[in-house]
């Protein structure tokens, strides 16, 4: 025997029982996002490296240390795709999008490749569920967001999802932050991890999301960037606040949470799951503003909003409750060979139908058979011989208790429907 291939570490297979549960969460997604006035997108996975040095920032994690990245053929630099936004931005501006509409809503659906350390719910294949919005430079727009991810969790029967609010500020307010955030963090370095010392310079937002215990001390203390805010980031924080409000969602403001990349302005998000089946990596999503993404990029100045959930962390959550699967309507069972072809049609006709019919080409004996049937959870049972097939009428057996009955072939599909 050849020796095995294994997978790729941190890369997984996702397969039945659990693949149901992905197919649950990206039709609630889709059916979500179809109320919403959402259209899908669907990038290639593979980009310039370019896209993403310039549109999520040299100085961050996933850039910095995190990017599958390789040169192709000709020797070009490209990148597995880390996140969906910046590539969404590309595609926006590529195909001119704001020429043909003033306002866009999008989402996708798709892996996304990070090098990081594994442990529960942080992989190096991830998918997401994503949305952008581009042209809405309005609080209403953040908002709508939040609502949407709200009622897709709520749809799924996710448990015991929190959502915090911040606002990162801009432009104007910003720049003012990171110096008195700088300064502090200076003063203070001996107590911050070694990972942390260094990100001082390169991006000291990122300090404040560090887990480790003495950096947590250090940060408790930091100054908030929602004492630096300008006029019209305070009020587009506080009509944020009000509107979620006003539609009844819950939220508690996190004046330190900073989101790992460098394009949020403003409003940044986050929904939080306690749950044991996620242990420290309890974000199922994130999201933000990024006004001045599509403009880096070199499309217009167009505002943005969007948000990205991850697929795996949700599918976790949902994977410890019960749930029910449509079981197949009937299982077909052959007494001899004879009846093979007979069932073949009868399979694909019903099949043609709209029923789930389960159907074992092994055949064997009726006794093996009808346990397989019983496996299968079928609603009912049906074997075919050389009678039914003369008689053009089988017995229908219920396998979940009560009578079977005598029905023709061709009144098969009425019998199923009415029961
Ligand atoms: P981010 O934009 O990096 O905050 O990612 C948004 C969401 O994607 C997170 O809240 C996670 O649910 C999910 N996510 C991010 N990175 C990973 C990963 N390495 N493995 C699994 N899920 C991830």
């Amino acid at each position: 025997m050849s020796q095995k291939i294994s997978g790729v570490k941190g890369m997984n297979d996702i397969l039945p029982p659990d693949s149901r549960i992905w197919r649950r969460v990206e039709s609630a997604a889709r059916e979500v996002f179809d109320r919403f006035g959402y259209e899908e997108i669907r990038t290639p996975i593979v980009e310039d490296t370019a896209l993403f040095v310039r549109g999520v920032g040299e100085g961050t994690d996933i850039v910095g240390k995190e990017m599958y990245t390789f040169e192709d053929k000709s020797g070009r630099s490209l990148s597995l795709r880390p996140e969906g936004t910046a590539p969404a931005a590309r595609a926006y501006i590529e195909h001119s999008v704001h020429n043909l509409e003033p306002v866009t809503h999008w989402f996708y659906i798709g892996p996304m490749f990070r090098y990081e350390r594994m442990k529960t719910g942080r992989y190096r294949q991830f998918w997401q569920i994503g949305a952008e919005a581009f042209g809405v430079k309005e609080p209403a727009q953040d908002v709508e967001l939040m609502d949407l991810v709200v009622q897709f969790l709520r749809a799924l029967q996710v448990p015991n999802v929190s959502l915090s609010i911040n606002s990162l500020g801009d432009d104007a307010c910003r720049p003012k932050y990171l110096a008195a955030l700088v300064d502090y963090l200076s003063r203070h370095r001996d107590a911050l991890c070694a990972e942390c010392r260094e990100r001082i310079d390169r991006n000291p937002l990122r300090v404040l999301d560090c887990k480790n215990e003495g950096c947590r001390r250090v940060t408790q203390g930091a100054p908030s960037i929602l004492e630096f805010l300008c006029g019209p980031c305070r009020a587009h924080f506080d009509e944020v606040k009000r509107q979620l409000s006003l539609l009844g969602l819950k939220y508690e403001v996190d004046p330190r949470m900073a989101r790992g990349l460098d394009y949020y302005t403003r409003t940044a998000f986050e929904f939080i799951a306690e749950h044991p089946s996620l242990g420290t990596a309890s974000a199922v999503g994130g999201g933000g503003r990024y006004d001045k993404l599509v403009s880096s990029l070199g499309g217009l100045e167009i505002p943005a909003v969007g948000f990205a959930l991850g697929v795996d962390r949700i599918c976790l959550l949902l994977s410890e409750q019960p749930h029910a699967d449509r079981a197949p309507d009937l299982f077909i069972a052959t007494a001899d060979d004879k009846a093979k072809d007979e069932a073949l049609k009868l399979v694909s006709s019903l099949r043609r139908e709209g029923f789930r019919i389960e159907f074992d080409g092994r055949g064997g004996s009726l006794k093996s058979q009808m346990k397989r049937a019983d496996k299968s959870l079928a609603r009912f049972a049906l074997v075919l011989g050389e009678n039914e097939l003369t008689m053009r009428a089988a017995q229908l057996k219920p396998l979940r208790g009560g009578e079977p009955k005598s029905v023709s072939l061709d009144a098969l599909p009425a019998a199923l429907s009415a029961s």
